[in-house]
């Protein structure tokens, strides 16, 4: 092998960058420099360790090399004990106090504080979020240190973090009023964010109370899982409720349970059962996986948790490409879903690389899951309102084809049919009522006649001018109905037959002496009969009432025609 053989100028190339990169990590921690009254260090130096072992005392910890980083770093689930160190020192002459701020801690288990000046540990501070005692330095969300400097003392800080599943955290130095200011409106963004879900979630079940659609209820339940994740995550809970420790670790279930809704959701909205059984198909899986991992979280959070960020990877490559289906298939709803999702995806995926430890501690990183919750519900109001707009549509077409298939399209009365339906319902009203109620049946006199004399046409005419005249005398509770071809029908509901008859007989006197305009020389005058029955309150029977009705009206015809006649036994 000679010196200039490329392998081995390669190896020694690839040896001094590993030397170069592995020193650059490890350069010494930048000492942070306190001076004047007013401290706000929110972007700095430190250096981190993961203790593999999870168990290694402060002594060992304090000569491990550091990795160099910046003040915030997020490593993943295999992190769970992470050390950091920060130096300070005062450069004050007088003595001064600095806090320092771990605005995550709530979703840690433990923070533990070391003091070292000189190589010697001057103070130890132990902060386990399961007990009370030492959650003075809990401050809601925030573990919050104090830290007294002398003038011109150097210290060097080993903060540990021991975290549940995901490694991530930020430390910050404030003098006292930038402490102050910094914890003041601290979850605000958080608030409003949980505040826009939960007015959408009011109005959705809302929705679901009214319309009894599922899909309302499934976005509601969606948005209720990510709106309490959300709050509880960022900090919100720990803020409001001073909640942190274990007895928040099972509360993450409602990450898992969020995409279970969404799914309830999908399948409702584009019907897939019913449409499109591959997608359908597909949904179903990964929906049983979410479900499997949910129970399975009841008894193992942590690992549950480990799985879910896998699923929710799979559960978005899943709901992504079907929706793209749902795209290419046409559906009107799909492009907003796709939309939504869409963002959804994309901010949930830069969360997930973030909490892997493998994306930058930026805002929109740490809080991808958030702002992707949110954008998604806002698209997702869109289908809502489409999804209302469009029902509205269809049972405007319904009730269109409903008064269609009730009406006569000649005289624009009701026919027969719906007659029969509505006067059942009337007389069994009246029988709950105790109430009278009548019926009285018309029928043209001599109307062959009047078609053979003047035309069919004509004839028409006057069926829908009597028609005309009928409804115009109806009271507002009466049912008029064209029964057949001359003939009609009126169920008088509160009526006593009496009152009937004076009101049938009004209405014949009426027809009686209209003219009907046949051209500008010529108005025919017709006659009509009528027979009047009324009902019976204790034992009410249509079919009997019609047929009494008929009888009258026969009667009439037979005494002469042209008046109304009651039917009697
Ligand atoms: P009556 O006094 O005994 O009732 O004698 P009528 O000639 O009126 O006898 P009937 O009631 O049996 O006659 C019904 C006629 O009505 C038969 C049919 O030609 C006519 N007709 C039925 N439906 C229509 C329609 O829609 N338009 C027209 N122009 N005529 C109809
Ligand atoms: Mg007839
Ligand atoms: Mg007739």
């Amino acid at each position: 092998m000679t010196f200039n053989h490329p392998i081995f100028l390669t190896r020694v190339f690839i040896m001094l960058w590993c030397v170069f990169v592995s020193a650059a990590a490890l350069a010494d921690i930048p000492t942070q420099v306190i001076q004047g009254s007013s401290v706000k260090l929110e972007q700095f130096q430190m250096g981190y360790f993961v203790d593999k072992t999870e168990e290694m005392p402060f002594s060992e910890v304090q000569n491990q090399a550091f990795q160099l980083s910046a003040n915030g770093v997020s490593l993943g689930t295999t992190s769970k004990v992470t050390w950091a160190k920060i130096e300070i020192e005062n450069t004050n002459t007088t003595p001064t106090k600095v806090y320092l701020h771990h605005p995550y801690a709530y979703h840690n288990h433990k923070v533990e504080l070391y003091e070292v000046v000189n190589g010697a540990l001057t103070r130890e501070r132990v902060l386990d979020m399961d007990r009370k005692e030492t959650q003075q330095w809990m401050y809601r969300g925030s573990a919050v240190f104090d830290i007294s400097l002398e003038p011109n003392q150097h210290k060097t800080l080993f903060v540990k973090s021991q975290s549940f599943s995901h490694q991530w955290f930020t430390l910050n130095l404030y003098s006292e009023d930038q402490s102050k200011r910094a914890l003041l409106g601290l979850y605000t963004d958080i608030a409003l964010m949980v505040g826009m879900l939960l007015a959408l979630i009011i109005y959705n079940f809302l929705l679901f109370f009214s319309s009894r659609l599922r899909e309302h209820f499934f976005y509601a339940c969606y948005l209720v899982a990510g709106g309490f994740w959300v709050a509880l995550s960022y900090g919100l809970l720990a803020d409001l409720f001073d909640v942190y420790g274990s007895i928040t670790l099972k509360w993450h279930l409602s990450l898992v349970a969020m995409p279970i809704f969404l799914l309830l959701f999908m399948i409702n909205i584009f019907e897939t059962k019913k449409k499109y059984p591959i997608e359908h198909w597909a949904l179903l899986s990964i929906l049983t996986l979410l479900i499997v991992d949910f129970v399975y979280g009841l008894f193992d959070m942590i690992t549950a948790l480990n799985y879910s960020s896998s699923l929710a990877a799979i559960m978005m490559i899943v709901s992504v490409s079907v929706t793209i289906s749902m795209v290419i298939r046409k559906h009107p709803i799909a492009p907003f879903f796709l939309l939504g999702h869409g963002l959804f995806a994309i901010f949930s995926t830069m969360a997930v690389l973030f909490y892997k430890g493998k994306a930058e501690f930026t805002y929109i990183n740490s809080h991808g899951v958030g702002i992707g919750i949110m954008l998604e519900a806002l698209v997702l109001s869109l289908i809502i309102a489409y999804r209302i707009r469009s029902l509205e549509t269809m049972k405007a077409a319904q009730d269109e084809l409903k008064l269609l298939a009730s009406t006569d399209s000649l005289t624009q009365l009701f026919n027969r049919r719906h007659f029969n339906a509505e006067a059942e319902y009337l007389l069994h009203q009246a029988k709950q009522r105790q109430q009278p109620a009548a019926i009285a049946m018309f029928d043209i006199d001599h109307f062959k006649k009047i078609n053979d004399t003047n035309g069919h046409s004509f004839g028409d005419k006057v069926i829908v001018q009597v028609a005309n005249t009928l409804k115009a005398q109806c009271r507002e509770q009466d049912l008029l109905a064209r029964y057949g071809g001359e003939e009609f029908i009126i169920f008088m509901p509160n009526t006593q037959v009496n009152d009937a008859f004076i009101l049938i007989e009004r209405m014949r006197e009426i027809l009686e002496k209209k003219a009907i305009e046949m051209s500008s020389e010529k108005t025919v005058h017709i006659t009509i009969s009528a027979g009047i029955a009324a009902t019976d309150i204790d034992k009410p029977n249509l079919k009997n009432s019609l047929n009494q009705a008929d009888k009258a009206l026969y009667r009439a015809k037979e005494n002469g025609r042209n008046q109304s006649q009651v039917y009697k036994i």
